[in-house]
């Protein structure tokens, strides 16, 4: 590929585009949990209230410019945006090493929209449907699309996604007499059988099991003991199976 290909290559430009929509989701991620409007309203320093300006703003040149610090106050800036902003233009890069450009730019949305939901399951243990569900009829418009056999697999994976989660809280509830598993695992799973088909879905729980236990072991190596009690938010690791799945497809298993 030559250099004036890659200007006219789609990927290139999700990839530029990539630290202002994190700058975005960030916003989302942020307010949505505590109920504020995401769109409209200006952006103030917390600590002084200073409305911040484009120079202030800029996708993580400004945090790195102004070395972490409030231009008006001095107080430290939060790594938050700077961290989503990386996670976007991280998902966009991904996405365009690995996927062909006819599906890069449904990739990289469905890569942005999963960054969003693990960041408010990791905030506040919620996953909100009003984000799964559009996220699981995007990804069966965009198999329907793509696919000349028509979507049957990602139709059949939604609904088993759904009910195996419903199962598991299930199981989980008459054996430990308490809540497990949110639904909104059980809408997100379906969203995801909605992308992968239901052939991918023993995948994404193998990959999100391993996920879960990899932090628990680390964060109790860090002297945090792990408890049966303890909340986890399994969401986040859904989100990374559901993306693995995508991107490399389920493993496969020679009996
Ligand atoms: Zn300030």
């Amino acid at each position: 590929m030559t250099a004036s290909d890659a200007v006219l290559d789609s990927r290139t430009w999700l990839v530029l585009a990539a630290p202002f929509v994190g700058s975005f989701l960030g916003v989302v991620a942020d307010r949505w949990p505590r109920g504020e409007p995401f769109l409209g309203g200006r952006s103030h320093c917390p600590h002084c209230r200073h409305t911040l300006g484009a120079l202030d703003l800029a996708p993580l040149v400004s945090w790195v410019a102004l070395r972490q610090r409030c231009r008006y106050c001095s107080r430290p800036i939060s790594a938050w945006y700077p961290s989503v902003e990386v996670a976007a233009l991280l998902i966009a890069i991904w996405a365009a090493l690995v996927i062909p450009a006819a599906l890069a730019w449904v990739t990289v949305l469905f890569g942005w929209a999963l960054l969003t939901l693990a960041l408010i399951d990791l905030k506040v243990f919620w996953l909100p449907s009003a984000l799964t569900v559009p996220l699981g009829i995007a990804g069966f418009a965009a198999m329907a699309f793509h696919l000349e056999e028509g979507p049957h697999d990602q139709l059949i994976g939604a609904v088993v996604g759904y009910a195996a989660m419903r199962g598991v809280a299930w199981l989980y509830r008459r054996f430990r007499g308490r809540e497990g598993l949110g639904g909104g695992d059980a809408t997100l799973l379906a969203a995801l059988g909605a992308w992968v088909g239901w052939l991918g879905l023993p995948t994404i729980l193998l990959y999100a099991g391993i996920g879960g236990l990899i932090v628990l072991m680390a964060s109790s190596f860090g002297g945090r003991p792990v408890t049966l009690t303890r909340r986890l938010a399994f969401g986040p690791y859904l989100c990374l199976g559901g993306w693995l799945v995508w991107l490399y497809g389920p493993l496969q298993f020679d009996w």
